[in-house]
């Protein structure tokens, strides 16, 4: 049983919006178990409507068409479909009632247009449109499915949930719906980490392994079907042990959230607190941590001392230390160590981070763009400072500093 969703809508070609109705219907249809194997976007031309719906029909069993029911001229969706199946069109007189009183209520003409949203293609199941006028229809023909929704999105999700859904789950009967689980790593690229489970990947039927990439992360998206959660998670539990056994390390966590999540929620659960300094980072990594909701249990603040003047009169780096001949200069492990050092000693927190280092565009102090230093200190412990060479535009190397800066402290953290 496959299943193909077709947005309707010259807007979502020119980017003015983004197609988050395939999103929610991909997602709900998944729920229900079937399986969405396309996606298309086709504008607001009868031409190309009807010759995506004859590639729709001839790959899917199930055909889920949103946008161009409303009023207006480039709204032409129920037109060419009807005449796709072959059907006429025909009022639906509840509908129209509804959308005269409607009108009369609200003191407003109906101009005749309006009629077009009650408008059904003939032996359909109509739709019911509970937060707007447009009806919607169901079909079935020839073995094949169809479903018109209207395309805003406050009048498609409460069709599709309360009249569509019950609808194809009267066709599809009882499947079991999919279920996914999310393993997230982190200090581990995507191409090394795919590589580790290269085998299992090529094996996998059931449950399927995808991975996915962003900045700084890597996530293993494993999917399967059955009754529960519970169950499916049982069914993943042996490949996902396996890709424990080879990539555990770099876990950080077993759900769907970000490494700044999962940090907060780590330190919160040890009753941890932190203190940052930044430099080059200029703040990204107090915003990427409080970004979490909650993360006020355990960050107390932080000090973006990006000048010199700053790191001298805020955390007492010395003069010397910082800038002359023969200093080691604001991007060093000197700087970074008594950043962190003397943060933590103003601040009393359990832990303090400081990132210092070259964002570009040009290097500094003789030091090339990408060179940073991470200072992290634990109360009554010795400093740690690690250096890194990261690669990208300014943009790139002060999110991958903060990032990386996070990275160390929660490996240290989860060290102890
Ligand atoms: P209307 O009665 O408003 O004309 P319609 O069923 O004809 O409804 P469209 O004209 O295609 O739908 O779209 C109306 C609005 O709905 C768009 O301007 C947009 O805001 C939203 N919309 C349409 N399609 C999508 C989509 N695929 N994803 C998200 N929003 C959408």
């Amino acid at each position: 049983m496959k299943a193909e969703i077709i947005a309707v809508g010259t807007e979502i070609l020119l980017g003015q919006i983004v197609n988050t109705n395939a999103q929610y219907l991909s997602e709900k249809l998944a729920q229900i178990g079937m399986n969405v194997y396309f996606q298309t976007v086709v504008g607001d031309n009868k031409e190309r409507i009807a010759e995506a719906l004859k590639i729709a029909d001839n790959r899917a069993d199930f055909i889920i068409c949103c946008g161009g029911l409303g009023p207006t001229q480039d709204d032409l969706t129920k037109d060419i479909f009807a005449e796709f199946v072959g059907r006429s069109i025909e009022v639906h007189e509840p509908s129209l009632k509804k959308m005269r009183e409607l009108f009369k209520k609200r003191g407003i003409n109906m101009t005749e247009n309006n009629i077009k949203q009650a408008y059904i293609v003939s032996g359909c199941e109509p739709l019911q449109n509970d937060t707007g006028l447009a009806v919607g229809v169901a079909l079935t023909q020839n073995k094949h499915h169809y479903i018109l929704l209207p395309g805003p999105p406050k009048e498609l999700k409460p069709m599709f949930d309360r009249y569509a859904v019950p609808w194809l789950q009267s066709i599809i009967g009882d499947q079991q719906p999919l279920h996914s689980k999310f393993l997230k790593f982190a200090g581990i690229g995507e191409s090394i980490l795919e590589d580790r489970l290269k085998d299992l990947m090529e094996q996998q039927i059931d449950p399927s392994i995808a991975p996915y990439a962003k900045e700084g992360e890597v996530m293993i998206r494993l999917t399967t079907k059955a009754e529960t959660q519970k169950k499916a998670f049982e069914k993943m539990k042996s490949v996902e042990n396996e890709i424990i056994k080879r990539a555990g390390k770099y876990l950080y966590a077993s759900e769907n959230i970000t490494f700044e999540e999962a940090l907060i929620k780590m330190m919160s659960s040890k009753n941890l607190t932190l203190s940052v300094a930044e430099s080059c980072t200029g703040g990204k990594v107090s915003e990427l941590i409080t970004s979490v909701g909650g993360s006020s249990s355990v960050y107390r603040g932080g000090v973006v001392c990006y000048s010199n003047q700053m790191k001298h009169e805020f955390l007492h780096i010395p003069m010397e230390v910082l800038e002359g001949k023969d200093a080691p200069g604001a991007v060093s492990t000197q700087t970074a160590e008594m950043l962190a050092e003397n943060l933590n000693h103003q601040t009393n927190t359990d832990w303090s981070i400081s990132v210092t280092g070259v964002a570009g565009p040009s290097e500094s102090e003789g030091k090339p763009v990408g060179l940073v230093y991470i200072g992290i200190k634990q109360k009554g412990s010795p400093i740690k400072v690690k250096s890194v060479q990261l690669p990208g535009n300014r943009e790139m190397v002060q999110l991958r500093a903060a990032k990386y800066a996070l990275y160390q402290l929660w490996k240290e953290i989860r060290e102890i």
